[in-house]
């Protein structure tokens, strides 16, 4: 599935594929704005096909 998180440094939406999940673990990747080119850190909990928790991290 397809998520929308907002850069933290420019606010500008970006998409990442998030793995469907039947068992709950936390995922941390670090990706970069296609706009800005700045990393944001990206933790999140699949469990059941739902999104349990989604943050976004302004990395440096
Ligand atoms: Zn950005």
């Amino acid at each position: 599935m397809e998520k929308k998180y907002l850069c933290q440094t420019c606010h500008q939406y970006n998409f990442i594929i998030i793995e469907d999940s039947y068992c709950s673990e936390t995922v941390d990747l670090i990706e970069d704005c296609q706009t800005c080119c700045n990393p944001n850190t990206i933790s999140y909990t699949v469990e059941n096909n739902k999104i349990e928790y989604f943050e976004v991290i302004k990395t440096y």
